[in-house]
């Protein structure tokens, strides 16, 4: 809610901050609604979180984002954390309510937005990963009535933890190590939708499944990458070569943001001009990975 802010700075929370496509999103829509304020990145090193929250509360500022590493860590300098935030373990958006400071996950509705239709309820599903954001997509694909989630991890306690406290024991599937190729190939033969939630792929040439395992994948299966940039990590052009369809994670990135600037203004995102804001920033990005 905006209230009597002064500065009105919104701002993105973590370390450190390279490329943050946040701001030019964030600006793009307090512009495009005439809305007073600024969104900046804010980087604050883990040993100087209490000091940074200690400034929200005396700024009052109305609305941040959180990124690594403060996720887990910003919870204890919060009055309040939503109980889907509790549950997925993780808090990327801080707002106020009233005079409480809150916490809330919008990884989990900004993926929701953005599932293909048709490859989630009643189907069973794989995901990569057993962090923050695959917890986020975990109870987003058992809500939409996913009716199997395995999940492949490289920590077994983490998929375990994750399994045991988010999916109920008829959508609990396989918990299997990347490297067991036949247990990923049984998996992968079933599975309508991959998400990956690992950042394997962010940079050079390493995917997150062979392609013998991609090979196992049903034709009408589709492949989902969290990652943003590159445009096409390896995961999605091994799959686009098997024919497969494919997807990164920007929209996602667009929809958390949007949820995230809802809570903090009460006004509806201007999805459109966040969107273009995004791809200008994403081009500039590409842009960056092709300087030598
Ligand atoms: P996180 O909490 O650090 O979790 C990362 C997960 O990936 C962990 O399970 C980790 O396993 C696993 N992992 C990391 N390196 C690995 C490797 N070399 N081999 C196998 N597994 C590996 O991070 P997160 O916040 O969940 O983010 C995960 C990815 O999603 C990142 O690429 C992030 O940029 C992306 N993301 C995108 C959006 C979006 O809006 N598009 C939103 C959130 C996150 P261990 O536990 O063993 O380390």
């Amino acid at each position: 809610m905006i209230g009597a802010t002064f500065p009105a700075l919104y701002g993105l929370l973590g370390y450190p901050l390279g490329h943050t496509l946040s701001p030019p999103m964030h600006q793009a829509a307090l512009a495009a609604l005439g809305l007073p304020g600024t969104y900046e990145a804010l980087p604050v090193p883990a040993d100087r979180l209490a000091g940074a929250m200690a400034g929200v509360r005396a700024w009052r500022l109305p609305g941040l984002s959180v990124t690594i590493p403060h996720k887990v860590a910003v919870m204890a300098y919060l009055d309040e954390v939503t109980p889907l935030a509790q549950r997925i373990g993780a808090v990327n958006t801080i707002y106020w309510d009233g005079d409480k400071l809150c916490g809330d996950n919008t990884d989990y509705a900004g993926f929701r937005a953005c599932l293909p239709p048709g490859t989630v309820a009643g189907q069973a599903v794989t995901v990569l990963g057993a962090g923050g954001a695959a917890r986020a997509a975990v109870l987003a694909l058992a809500d939409e009535g996913a009716a199997r989630v395995h999940l492949v991890a490289r920590r077994q306690a983490a998929a375990e933890a994750l399994r045991d406290q988010l999916l109920p024991g008829e959508q609990a599937g396989a918990i299997v190590p990347f490297e067991d190729l036949p247990e990923l190939q049984r998996i992968l033969a079933e599975s309508r939708l991959v998400v990956n939630a690992t950042p394997l792929g962010m940079h050079g040439k390493t995917a997150p499944l062979p392609g013998d395992a991609l090979a196992a994948l049903p034709a009408d299966a589709h492949v989902m990458d969290m990652i943003y940039a590159p445009a096409e990590t390896p995961l999605m052009a091994a799959a686009r070569a098997r024919g497969l369809a494919v997807s990164n994670g920007a929209e996602m990135l667009l929809h958390q943001a949007a949820f995230a600037f809802e809570r903090w203004t009460g006004a509806q995102a201007p999805l459109a001009a966040m969107r273009e804001a995004l791809h200008a920033g994403l081009a500039e990005v590409d842009e960056t990975r092709r300087t030598p």
